[in-house]
């Protein structure tokens, strides 16, 4: 349908007038491909309208110097007049002083303070734009079709949001007007203001693009996209041009910080494409994220990797049967018992007998132990961390190949390795202290020589 794109601007992109101007620059290049513009709120303001709410309970403060400030003086620089948002300032005080009355912060409560930094960022850039003549309009996610569940703090958009959305957001692209709408809010179906979790504004613009079937999404970061790894561990990480959703989805989860799995998922339905930049850097490339590669790339034709990344602060927990050889519904047991805990497991290696797996360090594992003691002996080992190699598993035999002898003539010991179900990410555990050489010298062989 619709000839649209979105375009997504988190919080560094937008945290003053300059970078302000400077996103306005990168949208008229864009003009003709009718944007969507969905924005975080400016800088840290989200943290910022969190701690006033910490203060309002604590000390009965109604503390807002700070938010305003950076506010009224964007404004001011912009040359916008400040009644644009003055209403919503004062209805900020409001609130906080009825938070330092009542000294409580539920999490509906908390979702309605947040809300006040995307709606306040919404309002000023699209202010800005009309001032420079184009035909913005600012819009609450819930004006455009964001509907969730109640649960607060951690929203999740119902289904119906997938056809509310665009019967808002295409009349206003027909009607010529460029939609400047909050990310990472939502209102559930009592009427309230929910948010989809921090972090939330990507899931917003992968959501509006794929229930708009628009020709892209550009998720503008202060990165250059996904780097080949932890550019903080490998000087010489490299962008990657190309990823599929899975493998973008794998290299979140285990470390990469682009963009959450979460955000992907409903581009992922679709096929939208995705596509990462640098609004410090507009001349890079980019990721493209998509679903299947185009395997044109040379890049592509010869590195059988994509990506290596570090997870830290991993326990592995080393589970054998004390019963007879064979026992079935073994792993079921043992797999209910984490599950009746609420604990979340990343790898698995399994034998007849003995199951590896991994976990969080942050996990209490005290009534595990106890109930697993039952049926198995369990050693807990802590201070590992998991290596993921992301790229093609066609090649797997040449991955493990080269990884082991990496290893091994690092004289780092591999633990444990699993592949993952998605095909696309093979996992190593190491000890934690040894995962940033092991990843510079995997680097180094998958990618530099
Ligand atoms: N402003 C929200 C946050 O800081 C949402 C976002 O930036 O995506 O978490
Ligand atoms: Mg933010």
């Amino acid at each position: 349908m619709g000839y649209m794109i979105v375009m997504k601007f988190g919080g560094s992109s937008v945290a003053d007038a300059s970078r302000i101007r400077h996103v306005t620059d990168i949208v008229q290049t864009q003009l003709d491909r009718k944007p969507v513009l969905l924005l975080s709120a400016m800088g840290d303001t989200t943290d910022h309208l969190l701690e006033a709410g910490s203060l309002a309970i604590k000390d009965g403060k109604t503390e807002i110097t700070h938010i305003e400030k950076l506010h009224l003086a964007t404004m001011k620089n912009l040359n916008i007049p400040k009644e644009e948002i003055k209403s919503l300032l004062d209805e900020l005080i409001r609130l906080l002083s009825g938070i330092s009355l009542i000294k409580e912060l539920s999490p509906m409560t908390k979702d309605y303070l947040v809300s006040f930094g995307e709606r306040l960022s919404v309002r000023i850039v699209a202010a800005y734009l009309k001032s420079i003549g184009i035909n913005a309009k600012a819009f609450d996610a819930w004006e455009m079709g964001f509907l969730s569940n109640s649960n607060y703090t951690q929203g999740e958009l119902l289904k119906e949001s997938w056809d509310l959305i665009p019967a808002k957001v295409l009349p206003q692209i027909k009607g010529n007007v460029l939609p400047v709408i909050t990310g990472f809010l939502a209102k559930d179906d009592k009427g309230n203001i929910t948010t989809l979790g921090r972090g939330g504004s990507d899931l917003s613009a992968t959501m509006i693009a794929a229930a708009c079937k628009a020709e892209e999404v550009q998720i503008w970061k202060d990165v250059d996209g996904i780097l080949s790894a932890d550019p903080r561990i490998v000087k010489n990480a490299k962008p990657v041009q190309n990823v599929t959703y899975d493998e973008a989805a794998e290299l979140a989860y285990f470390g990469a910080q682009v963009l959450h799995p979460r955000a992907m998922r409903p581009c992922m339905k679709t096929g939208t494409p995705v596509l990462i930049k640098n609004s410090y850097n507009i001349e890079a490339p980019g990721t493209i994220i998509k679903q299947t590669l185009t395997t044109k790339t040379s890049e592509l034709k010869d590195l059988p990797v994509r990506a290596i990344t570090s997870k830290h602060n991993v326990i592995l927990v080393d589970i054998v049967s004390t019963r007879m050889l064979g026992q079935y519904g073994f792993l079921e047991e043992v797999f209910s018992v984490f599950a009746k805990h609420h604990i979340s497991i990343d790898m698995v290696a399994t034998s007849e007998v003995s199951v590896s797996l991994t976990l969080d360090e942050t996990y209490d594992l005290g009534e595990v132990r106890n109930n697993l003691k039952k049926i198995a002996s369990v050693e807990v080992k802590t201070g590992k961390a998991i290596i993921s190699i992301i790229g093609d598993v066609k090649r797997s035999s040449e991955i493990l190949a080269r990884t082991f002898k990496v290893c091994q003539q690092i004289g780092i010991n591999v633990q444990m390795v699993s592949q993952g179900a998605s095909k696309v990410n093979i996992g190593f555990i190491v000890n934690d202290d040894e995962a940033a050489e092991a990843v510079k010298a995997l680097h180094l062989d998958f990618f530099e020589e």
